[in-house]
């Protein structure tokens, strides 16, 4: 199977982006005129007019040092500081428990590696989970290769942790657990607060990473009972390359830079004000927005679920029923090359993506996937759609038409039926 749809694969390949990774002239132009739809809003999303709107004036106008003292610096130091209260508000923090970095990259890392070199003897123990994001499971393994441990708590066929497992693994070195709020791939809600609430009995820092939860699903620190949280601003229609850590007052913490004071010490370099206003305008947008833009996702994601299941033959839902993102459809289709489907849909305008956009081009299979037990003739044939508030029913109803005639196409030529 893998072999014949290599060879549509190719074939399409060739036929979109030409010996050398570029379109050709003719193809250029029918991509130009061609209906294109955007469904793959957990890699990244486009920027919000009213967030470009919020930004400009920093690049031009208010263009100031915040560090500096004079008046230009001051006006800058105004914005930082209403971004920060923005962030704040919009969780449930207080303004000083808000750091601002590069990304949700960034934020895992600060967050994990922070808490085990400011609270570990030479031998740390720390919890997660077998299907987080790369940016926290490689720092895990960089903690691992300088002599600490790390305990990966597997999940179940929804992709939900295994809470008896987690709590069975803590030791006395146990220093911190992080666990995601939502899964990028499969869309799966953790639950966050049951995991809270063990940490806070054994006296552990609880770390979790809210850059696909936040603006999906209610996102309060309080509520939540997290010590450390990590938001992306271009997962919610902010401008790529700032993130920011929600650090619970009180929480010991120690920089992984160094440089001038900024952020308390604990993120040093000159703050990128513009990047910083637009997500603080992007979370806001998201929260005052929530209620609308989740119901309308869920109404398109509800409604693409049952009209594939119910009318194309062996595909399977990926992730839990109830307990996912609202923008999340993760399928598998037996006899499929996802990479194949993938490359077909975008032919016809369709952007999905197969297994996390991180490893998308590379051809591994999802470790999320493997994690929750999808079998062989299935798991290469998965992708995953992810809503935004742009997208329409008249698009689902495009998307479904496609995957039909796709699948069964693609079916034809695979040699394993
Ligand atoms: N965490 C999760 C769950 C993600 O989905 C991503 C990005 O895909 C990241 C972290 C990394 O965020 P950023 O791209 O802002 O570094």
């Amino acid at each position: 199977m893998r072999c014949a749809q290599s060879l549509a694969l190719h074939y399409v390949f060739y036929r979109v982006y030409g010996a050398k990774g570029i379109y050709h002239k003719q193809e250029l132009t029918d991509i130009g005129t061609m209906k294109r739809i955007y469904m793959d809003h957990s890699a990244t999303t486009p920027v919000d007019s009213l967030v470009v709107e919020a930004m400009l004036p920093y690049f031009t106008e208010t263009y100031g040092n915040s560090s500096s003292l004079h008046s230009f610096g001051q006006e800058a130091a105004e914005a930082l500081l209403a971004s920060r209260q923005k962030i704040a508000d919009s969780i449930g923090a207080k303004e000083n428990e808000i750091l601002f970095t590069s990304g949700g990259t960034e934020s895992d890392n600060l967050a994990i590696l922070g808490i085990v070199d400011e609270c570990a003897d030479e031998s740390s123990h720390v919890i997660t989970s077998v299907i987080e994001h790369p940016a926290v499971l490689n720092t895990c393994a960089h903690l691992e290769s300088i002599g600490h441990e790390v305990t990966y708590i597997p999940v179940d066929r929804n992709g939900i942790i295994d809470l008896v497992e987690l709590e069975a693994s803590i030791k006395e070195n146990t220093v911190l657990i992080s666990v995601m709020h939502a899964n990028n791939e499969i869309g799966s809600i953790q639950p966050i607060r049951e995991i809270a609430n063990i940490a806070k009995a054994r006296g552990i820092y609880f770390h979790t990473d809210a850059v696909q939860s936040i603006g999906k699903i209610p996102v309060n620190v309080t509520d939540l009972g997290v010590d450390l949280l990590s938001i992306s601003s271009h997962k919610i229609h902010g401008p790529k390359g700032v993130g920011a850590l929600y650090v619970r007052e009180g929480t010991p913490i120690r920089a992984l830079m160094f440089g001038g004071g900024h952020e308390r010490g604990l993120r040093p370099g000159t703050e990128n004000i513009s990047g910083i206003v637009g997500i603080a305008k992007a979370v806001e947008l998201a929260m005052q927005r929530y209620d609308v833009d989740s119901r309308h996702l869920l109404d398109l994601r509800d409604t693409l679920i049952e009209k594939v299941l119910s009318s194309i033959d062996d595909v399977c839902l990926n992730g839990h029923a109830t307990e996912r993102l609202p923008n999340n459809v993760n399928l598998s289709f037996r006899s499929v090359e996802g990479e194949s489907l993938l490359m077909m849909l975008d032919l016809k305008g369709i952007a999905v993506s197969t297994g996390s956009a991180c490893s998308s081009k590379s051809l591994k299979v999802s470790h999320v996937l493997e994690s929750i037990g999808i079998s062989a003739d299935y798991i290469h044939g998965s992708i995953r759609i992810s809503l935004g508030k742009g997208n329409s029913m008249d698009d689902i109803e495009y998307l479904f038409s496609s995957l039909q005639e796709i699948v069964s196409r693609l079916r034809e030529i695979s040699a394993i039926q």
